[in-house]
C-alpha cells in the first residue's frame, strides 16, 4: 500500500485517470494539479493548484506521458489554466521526491538536475514499451484498414525495425495473413526475423525491397524512408510512420509523389486510453512501492 505517501499528479489526458484510480486504491494521498474541470471525484484526492500544494511534503510527482514542454508547461485536458512546473518548485520538495514522466526533454532533465531530483522516464523501460506495443499494434491495424481498399490478408507489408514495437507489429500482421517482410540492421535481428518465419532484409537495401509493397510500417526513429526509397514504391503504397516525431519518412516527397504517408504518434492514448493508463499505472505503482521500501530501509 502507499499509505501516507503524498503524490502530486500534474496534468495529462484520460490515461491519468487510471493512474489516479490505481493510486487512490493504494491509499496514497493525492494532490491533483490541473484537474479543475474534472467532474469525477476520487476519495483521498484533492484538486489544487501548483501554488496551493505543500511541496515540502511530496514523495513523488507524476507528470503526463509527454512530461513538460520546453517552457516547463504541463498539458492537461482537464484544465483551461496553464500549469507550469519550475526547478524552484522541485527544489522545495524533499530530496527523496522522485519525478515520474513518460518521456522527457532537455528542459525537464535540466530542471530535475538543477534541483537534484531523480527523474524516471517510464517509457524508456522495456516492460512499459512492450505492454504499450499491444495498443500500438491495434491502432496500426485500425489505420491500415481505414486507409486501404484491400484486405490485410495476402497484402505485402514491410515493417522497418525489430524493436519492441516492430516485433509486435510484424507478428500481428503475419497472424492476419499478410506477407510480412522486416527490415533491420543487426545480424541477430535478421536471425530473429528468419526464426519468426518472416522475410528478413537489411535496411541498407531498403530501396530495392519496396517495389511490390502495399503497406510500409516504419518504427525506426531515423530518416530511413527517404525520397530514393519512396520513389521505388508503387503509387498505391500506404506508409504508416509509428516512430516518434518527426518520424523517419520524407513526408514532403511522399506528398509530391502522391503516396499517402501518415505519421501516427500516440496510438495507445488514442485507441485504448484506459488500457494505456492501466499499463502506466501498474508499473508506476510498483516503482512507488520500491521507492517507499528503499526509504524505509534508509530511515528505519
Ligand atoms: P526500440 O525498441 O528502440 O526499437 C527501435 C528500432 O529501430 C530497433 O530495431 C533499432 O535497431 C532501430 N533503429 C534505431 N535507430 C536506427 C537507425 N539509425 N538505423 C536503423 N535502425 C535503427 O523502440 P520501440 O519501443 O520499438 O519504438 C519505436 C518507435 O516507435 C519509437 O520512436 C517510439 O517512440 C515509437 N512509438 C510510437 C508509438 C505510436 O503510437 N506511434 C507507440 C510506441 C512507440 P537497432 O537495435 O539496430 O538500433
Amino acid at each position: 500500500m502507499l499509505t501516507n505517501q503524498h503524490i502530486a499528479v500534474i496534468g495529462g489526458d484520460a490515461r491519468q485517470l487510471e493512474i489516479i484510480r490505481k493510486l487512490t486504491e493504494m491509499n496514497a494521498d493525492l494532490s491533483l494539479i490541473g484537474f479543475d474541470q474534472l467532474d469525477h471525484g476520487f476519495t483521498g484526492a484533492t484538486k489544487c493548484s501548483v501554488n496551493e500544494v505543500d511541496l515540502t511534503k511530496l514523495d513523488a510527482i507524476v507528470l503526463p506521458v509527454a512530461g513538460t514542454n520546453m517552457e516547463g508547461e504541463v498539458d492537461s485536458i482537464f484544465s483551461n489554466e496553464k500549469v507550469i512546473l519550475t526547478a524552484e518548485h522541485l527544489s522545495k520538495t524533499p530530496s527523496h521526491c522522485t519525478v515520474y514522466s513518460g518521456i522527457s526533454n532537455s528542459h525537464l532533465q535540466e530542471m530535475a538536475k538543477k534541483a537534484s531530483r531523480k527523474l524516471v522516464k517510464l517509457f524508456e523501460r522495456d516492460d512499459i514499451a512492450i505492454y504499450n506495443s499491444i495498443p500500438t499494434v491495434e491502432g496500426t491495424i485500425m489505420m491500415v484498414i481505414q486507409h486501404t481498399d484491400i484486405t490485410i490478408h495476402q497484402s505485402n507489408i514491410a515493417v522497418l525495425g525489430l524493436g519492441r514495437v516492430g516485433m509486435s507489429v510484424a507478428r500481428s500482421f503475419d497472424a492476419l495473413g499478410a506477407n510480412v517482410s522486416v527490415g533491420a540492421r543487426k545480424p541477430e535481428h535478421i536471425a530473429r526475423i528468419t526464426e519468426m518465419g518472416l522475410k528478413p532484409f537489411h535496411l541498407s537495401s531498403l530501396a530495392t525491397e519496396v517495389a511490390n509493397l502495399d503497406v510500409c510500417i516504419n518504427t525506426v526513429p531515423a530518416q530511413i524512408v527517404t525520397s530514393e526509397v519512396i520513389s521505388k514504391m508503387p503509387s498505391h503504397t500506404l506508409i504508416i510512420d509509428l516512430a516518434s516525431k518527426p518520424g523517419g519518412t520524407d513526408f514532403r516527397f511522399a506528398e509530391k509523389r502522391g503516396i499517402k504517408a501518415l505519421l501516427a504518434p500516440g496510438l495507445p492514448g488514442i485507441v485504448a486510453p484506459k488500457t494505456a493508463g492501466k499499463i502506466i499505472a501498474g508499473v508506476l505503482t510498483q516503482l512507488l512501492i520500491e521507492q517507499l521500501k528503499e526509504g524505509e530501509e534508509k530511515n528505519p
